[in-house]
């Protein structure tokens, strides 16, 4: 009988394991090794929404501008800390140049298999019983209370329309009430996606870690990964804190940390950490049925069946983990205008995380220059949890040399 080939997973955040789930699948042994508790970095607090609907990246025209002016805003959910770093400044020169409708509708034409994939990959895990997370296909409704911003929309949603087929229905004062009743009355009005799905992240973590553990996939927790061992163009094992793992093949799915990977990657990972955070807190009484998206305030209100989450913020401030107050309170000052309850008590949970951020909104998953047998699976930006599956997917295509399920190229560190 032969024997299984092992892969070593470097991260166990929702890309390594939805890397472990395909490449178990594949019959591949897995190991996952984790520097701290699994699922604890940018995953578990993030707001759950899985949503194809957001094709567009961040780098689209007018994005410098607004956030230039942002950063002369107190209280804005943007923020850059203006500091000496060659790498932040390079990010933004990069992503300057991406702020033009031709790459942004390049990059949204390579988020969309990704996201579509991922969507019905989704349905398949739950329906399947492999994990149970809340997950639910209510739809992702954008709410506005002014009619300038509201009608504005309309121009996104002509292009996504008819660029993406991805078009929202539009919803008027009164008739956003009936659609949504635990928001205000005398909004303007609101754009509706209705194929978006949402669940919740720590759940479906821990779910999904229980079924591949009994799939036989090892779960390795406080265990630092440091570097590799090598044999000529091979790696032929990880070193960690602790001991030392060998396998025959690596992927490095260690989100907004990544860059410290480029040496043994053969290329530059320029990855910025977005620092953004969330607060969860018990289900109001007029809790929303629909996850909402209020671009005013930039909060996102995801009503999960035990939780009610609020979300926001894009801080460009380094690996900064302090957890601010005065940001936690952009959360609930943003809400206060939009949803007839829309704060509850206790707050269960202060978080934030790293998003994972590439200049221009795509993902980078790519064959070591160095080691042959290393991957990069990582950079998922804001939308990591709705791209888990697909790059689990085709990072196992990948390995195995079987045809891909989504075109690579768009992902390549080089493109
Ligand atoms: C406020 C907020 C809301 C968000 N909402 C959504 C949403 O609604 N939908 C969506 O799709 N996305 C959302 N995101 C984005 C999403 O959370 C990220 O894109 C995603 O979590 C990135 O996953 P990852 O596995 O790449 O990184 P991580 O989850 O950070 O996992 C990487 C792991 O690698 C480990 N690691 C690093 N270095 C090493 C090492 N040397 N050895 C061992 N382990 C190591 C880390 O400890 C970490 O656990 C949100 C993010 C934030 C901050």
């Amino acid at each position: 009988m032969n024997q299984k080939q092992h892969v070593v997973i470097i991260g166990g955040g929702i890309i390594g394991t939805a890397c472990a789930h395909f490449l178990t699948e594949a019959n591949f042994q897995v190991t996952v090794v984790e520097k701290g508790s699994f699922a604890e970095g940018c995953s578990t607090g993030n707001c759950g929404l899985v949503c194809p609907s957001h094709v567009l990246p961040l780098a689209e025209p007018g994005a410098i501008l607004n956030a230039l002016k942002s950063m002369f805003q107190r209280n804005s959910p943007f923020r850059i800390k203006p500091r000496l770093d060659v790498s932040l400044w390079s990010w933004f020169a990069a992503f300057a140049k991406h702020c033009n409708k031709k790459d942004m509708l390049a990059a949204g034409h390579a988020i969309q298999p990704l996201l579509a994939q991922s969507l019905t990959d989704y349905c398949q895990l739950v329906e399947s019983n492999v994990v149970d997370c809340e997950y639910q296909q209510q739809g992702l409704l954008f709410a506005y209370k002014s009619a300038a911003a509201f009608e504005s929309y309309a121009a996104t949603n002509e292009l996504l329309r008819n660029t993406f087929n991805e078009p929202a229905e539009r919803y008027v004062g009164a008739e956003l009430n009936e659609l949504e009743p635990a928001l205000k009355e005398n909004l303007a009005g609101g754009w509706y996606y209705h194929e978006d799905a949402h669940l919740r992240p720590d759940k479906l973590l821990a779910s999904w870690r229980k079924s591949l553990t009994d799939k036989g996939c090892t779960f390795l927790e406080n265990q630092t990964v440091n570097d590799f061992q090598k044999n000529n163009d091979s790696a032929v094992a990880v070193r960690t804190s602790t001991s030392e793992i060998s396998a025959d093949h690596f992927v490095v799915a260690t989100g907004a940390t990544s860059p410290e990977w480029a040496a043994w990657l053969g290329f530059p990972i320029p990855i910025q950490p977005g620092k953004g955070y969330s607060l969860t807190m018990p289900r109001p009484q007029t809790c929303p049925k629909i996850p909402m998206i209020l671009p005013e305030t930039r909060v996102a209100v995801t009503p999960m069946e035990s939780a009610y989450r609020l979300g926001s913020t894009m801080e460009f401030v380094g690996y900064d983990d302090s957890i601010s107050d005065e940001r936690l309170r952009l959360l609930t000052d943003g809400v206060q205008d939009y949803l007839i309850e829309p704060v509850t008590s206790p707050i269960e949970r202060k978080w934030f995380g790293w998003r994972p951020m590439t200049s221009d909104g795509l993902p980078i998953i790519d064959r070591s220059k160095i080691l042959n047998n290393v991957w990069l699976a990582a950079g998922h930006n804001m939308l990591g949890l709705s791209m888990a599956p697909a790059t689990g997917r085709l990072v196992t295509d990948l390995i195995t040399g079987r045809s891909p399920s989504v075109d690579p190229r768009p992902y390549a560190h080089r493109r």
